[in-house]
């Protein structure tokens, strides 16, 4: 018989987010964004893991400073890339801590010393035991405790051209962050294109995380990018009006 936790690995493997109701109108959108930004930012995105997680190294031009955010999987493919454009990573993010999105911290830290940030209400995720069975079974590497705790709404300063401003979006996972730089925001499984993520999992709810989308992500202008942790990106605008989790 399967136990609890092996059942959630099976259901993680399954998908991290719920069935697109959309899904002709969500393949429009794909990195690079052209904008003003873009001058000086760094936005790469890179997938990652069997479970296709979106891994984004933000960075700026100027200074070569950046920031990874979510690294899943084996770090190899986000180190190359830091390697090849001489960027000094000042810190890893996390936006939760399901095994997908964390898969990747240990090996990306041992390379480049740069501290891990996470939301303080997902220690618990950090530390829960179907977590860490979740890590052996997709035969990564067990991440490291985070070097500092985030409360929400702190900005971490990358440099004096990248900052980001933290959004505090539980429901996902009790400690879901999501990230905002000018006008991109990097949403986690919190909100996807078409979706929010599934609350299914412990500690998620869906009223928590439909209050967060609605209070800290809704509240954005319409023309600021939404950058998911799966599958492709979106609007705010278009979100507002399309999403069938936030138009009911
Ligand atoms: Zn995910
Ligand atoms: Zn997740």
């Amino acid at each position: 018989m399967l136990s609890f936790a092996k059942l959630l690995i099976v259901s993680i493997i399954m998908g991290q987010y719920r069935e697109n109701k959309y899904p002709s109108l969500i393949t429009h959108h794909a990195l690079p964004i052209i904008t003003v930004m873009e001058e000086i930012m760094i936005n790469k995105r890179i997938v990652v893991g069997v479970l296709d997680v979106n891994c984004y190294i933000v960075g700026c031009k100027t200074h070569n400073k950046a920031v990874i955010i979510d690294p899943g999987d084996r770090g190899d493919s986000i180190l190359s890339y830091i390697e090849k454009e001489g960027l000094e990573v000042t810190y890893i993010i996390a936006t939760h801590a399901h095994a997908d999105h964390i898969g990747g911290i240990a090996d990306v830290k041992e390379k480049t010393g740069a501290l891990f940030l996470l939301h303080e209400d997902d220690l618990v995720t950090l530390n829960a035991k179907w977590i860490s069975d979740s890590i052996a079974a997709l035969r990564l590497k067990p991440p490291p405790q985070p070097d500092r705790l985030i409360k929400g709404d702190e900005i971490i300063k990358v440099c004096d051209d990248l900052s980001f401003k933290v959004l505090h979006t539980p429901g996902h996972t009790p400690g879901g962050i999501s990230l905002l730089a000018d006008d991109y925001v990097y949403t986690g499984d919190a909100l996807f294109a078409g979706s929010i993520g599934r609350t299914d999992l412990p500690g998620g709810s869906e009223r928590v995380l439909k209050e967060s989308i609605k209070t800290k992500l809704m509240v954005l202008e319409d023309d600021v990018k939404v950058l998911p942790g799966h599958c492709p990106d979106s609007t705010i605008g278009y979100e507002r009006r399309n999403n069938v989790y936030i138009t009911q």
